[in-house]
């Protein structure tokens, strides 16, 4: 199989983009599949949550390695790369990726400079996920263009109207200029209450919005205060609280991603025929 390179993105903050990213990643391991986790997100919330508390005093980081390809100097292998003890491997980020972002506007091929590297690891990795920054400048872009697909979580209660078409808009924009092979895997509802939100409704209501042409993953999270404790654990769900419905949800999102993709190999392998 080759290598899904998936970005978890949504400009708006606090929807889930981070906890999916672990949780999804981990749960991948879990099935087989090798996977490297990408923190490109200046905060280091993935990095934090993955058991690193001060991601500022990591040594290399993502930053390192992309400022590596900018100065077209040689990545060593594994350079910057931290294993989980849950079976991933982890790209860490911290503050210094900040100011990364802002070199990259001199830089040629600004766009292209995370791809440029992804290209040169993913041949060791079933599945990429980029956890993306609640912004839509150039490290997103940079994570739209690296992606093969994109996953959207949603956080049901603010249903996102104007947010949700800027991101599509700039999905939209990349597909045009730099990524036209870019896919949209479809929203993912995430800290649904049941006390307050219906989850169905609510899918259907994007269903009917967005004209079926977006995916709504049938897999939806719960609001559990049991995923908000994970990142101080630095652990996944599976690990911190694997009999409780979160987990359950994030392993039926999980197994839905491989089903996407098994999907995908058999329209291609028709298209051959
Ligand atoms: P940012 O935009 O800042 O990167 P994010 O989109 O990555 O945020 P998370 O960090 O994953 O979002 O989640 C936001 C907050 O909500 C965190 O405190 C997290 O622990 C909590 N949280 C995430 N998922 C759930 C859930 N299913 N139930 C309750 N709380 C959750
Ligand atoms: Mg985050």
């Amino acid at each position: 199989m080759s290598c899904n390179i998936i970005a978890i993105a949504n400009q708006k903050g606090g929807v889930g983009k981070t906890t999916t990213c672990a949780n999804l990643g981990i749960g991948l391991a879990q099935e087989g599949q090798k996977v490297l986790l990408v923190d490109c997100d200046p905060q280091g919330s993935l990095t934090i949550s993955l058991g690193n508390p001060m991601p500022d005093q990591l040594p290399e980081t993502i930053s390192t390695v992309l400022t590596k390809v900018i100065n077209d100097a040689s990545i060593k292998a594994r350079e910057g790369l931290l294993e989980h003890s849950e079976g991933v491997d982890l790209l860490p980020a911290n503050i210094e990726l900040a100011g990364l972002e802002v070199s990259l506007v001199n830089t040629m091929s600004r766009e292209r400079i995370l791809k440029e590297y992804l290209d040169s690891v993913k041949s060791k990795y079933d599945y990429i996920l980029l956890d993306c920054m609640p912004s839509l400048g150039m490290l997103t872009i940079n994570t739209l263009t690296a992606a093969d697909s994109v996953l959207i979580p949603v956080q049901a209660q603010y249903l996102p109207a104007k947010g949700l078409e800027q991101l599509l808009q700039t999905i939209n924009k990349v597909r045009k200029q730099l990524n036209p092979k870019l896919k949209i895997d479809g929203i993912l509802l995430t800290m649904v209450d049941s006390r307050t939100n219906d989850a169905k409704e609510i899918s259907q209501l994007l269903r009917e919005t967005y004209g079926g042409k977006l995916k709504v993953f049938d897999s939806v999270i719960p609001h559990s205060v049991r995923a908000a404790e994970i990142a101080s654990y630095g652990k996944s769900i599976y690990a911190h609280d694997p009999k409780g419905k979160v987990a359950s949800a994030y392993h039926a999102l999980t197994k839905e991603v491989l089903k996407l993709e098994t999907k995908r190999q058999k329209s291609k392998s028709d298209l051959i025929r």
